[in-house]
């Protein structure tokens, strides 16, 4: 099949069919389930008894990696196990930035500090990543 560019659109060059019907070979419930958007095999299954599409429906779908990683979940964290006894015995910080805007003090980065005896949380907006050690002490 061919096709003309008119400005940014392309036209497909070709001919309609009328009058009769036609006919889609039969293709594998897995060429369907990849072209409808990964459906539940019964949905695919359904459109071929409805004989919207041309498929061995006696067949069993196989199982699909794409299907199977967008479903996976990420591990959580392990517990920690740390024991804070005493203020500032143990902290967690995080520096994020650069910010695609900067704030009207032209700040770009933000530490974050929390305590974890107490729960006290400290935010300190940076405009160069390199004052980070010094807002820390
Ligand atoms: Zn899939």
């Amino acid at each position: 099949m061919t096709a003309e560019r008119k400005n940014s659109l392309y036209y497909l060059l070709g001919e309609v069919m009328t009058g009769e019907m036609n006919s889609i070979a039969t293709e594998s419930l897995k060429l369907w389930h990849m072209r409808l958007g990964h459906p539940a095999e019964g949905s695919v299954k359904e459109l071929v008894r409805k004989w919207l599409i041309s498929a061995d429906a006696s067949s069993k779908l196989d199982p699909c990696e794409q299907c199977i990683l967008s479903k996976s979940k990420k591990l959580t964290y392990p517990a920690g196990i740390h024991t804070s006894t005493a203020p500032l015995g143990y902290i967690h910080s995080d520096l994020w930035g650069p910010a695609p805007v900067a704030t009207i003090g032209g700040g770009k980065y933000y530490l974050s500090i929390i305590d974890d005896y107490s729960r006290k949380l400290w935010v300190f907006i940076l405009k160069e990543k390199s004052e980070t050690f010094q807002k820390f002490k």
